[in-house]
């Protein structure tokens, strides 16, 4: 295991008790930076925070430790952020998380992730070949879909390219 493969395991390790002294790396997102379309009111803007976590931090937990932790959590992690940004805890309004468990739950994704299916690595740098194929075992029924090639937004929007031009290779001419 390299320096950031353990990295990532002690942050997402974290979240398997109270908070303490340390916070998981996470990631901020102000999705206001682009025209998003989210910010549609007033002076209310979403603030995206994301990080690693794992199902095991939360699948033996009753509902009532189930909250009180993962809203510990999130309490924790508002502290840290305004810390780095003063005056952000007392701009919050409304605030939620959403751990492997809530992924697990509402996508039944395997062990909560977030992208749904487990990710085969690339050896290298894509070289922009095909990550994946849009076929299914039924002729004349492509998947478009991120289950079809790479990942997220980006890979359901390739699925769907891939799966289109599939589907036209295969009119008859
Ligand atoms: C909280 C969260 C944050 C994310 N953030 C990002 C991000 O910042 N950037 C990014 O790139 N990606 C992000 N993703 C991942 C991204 O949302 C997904 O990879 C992408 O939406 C997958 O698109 P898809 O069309 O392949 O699948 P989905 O969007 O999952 O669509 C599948 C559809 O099929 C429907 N369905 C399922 N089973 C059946 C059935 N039996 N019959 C009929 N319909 C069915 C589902 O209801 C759903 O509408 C995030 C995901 C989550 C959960």
């Amino acid at each position: 295991m390299d320096d950031r493969a353990s990295g990532r395991q002690a942050g997402a390790g974290l979240l398997a008790t109270d908070p303490g002294e340390r916070l998981p790396a996470i990631v901020v997102c102000d999705h206001n930076h682009i025209d998003s379309g989210i910010h549609t009111d007033g002076d209310l803007y979403t603030l995206d925070v994301a990080g690693v976590d794992r199902l095991a931090n939360w699948q033996h937990l009753d509902e009532t430790a189930y909250r009180r932790r993962s809203h510990a959590w999130l309490e924790a992690i508002v502290a840290g952020l305004d810390a780095e940004w003063p005056g952000l805890a007392g701009a919050v309004v409304e605030q939620h998380i959403a751990t492997a468990r809530t992924m697990h739950e509402y996508l039944n994704t395997p062990e909560g992730a977030v992208y749904g299916w487990d990710y085969r690595v690339p050896d290298g740098i894509p070289r922009g070949g095909p990550l994946g194929s849009p076929a299914t075992s039924v002729d004349g029924l492509w998947l478009a879909s991120s289950y079809s090639g790479m990942g997220g937004f980006t890979g359901a929007m390739g699925g769907g390219t891939a799966a289109a031009r599939a589907a036209m290779a295969a009119l008859p001419s």
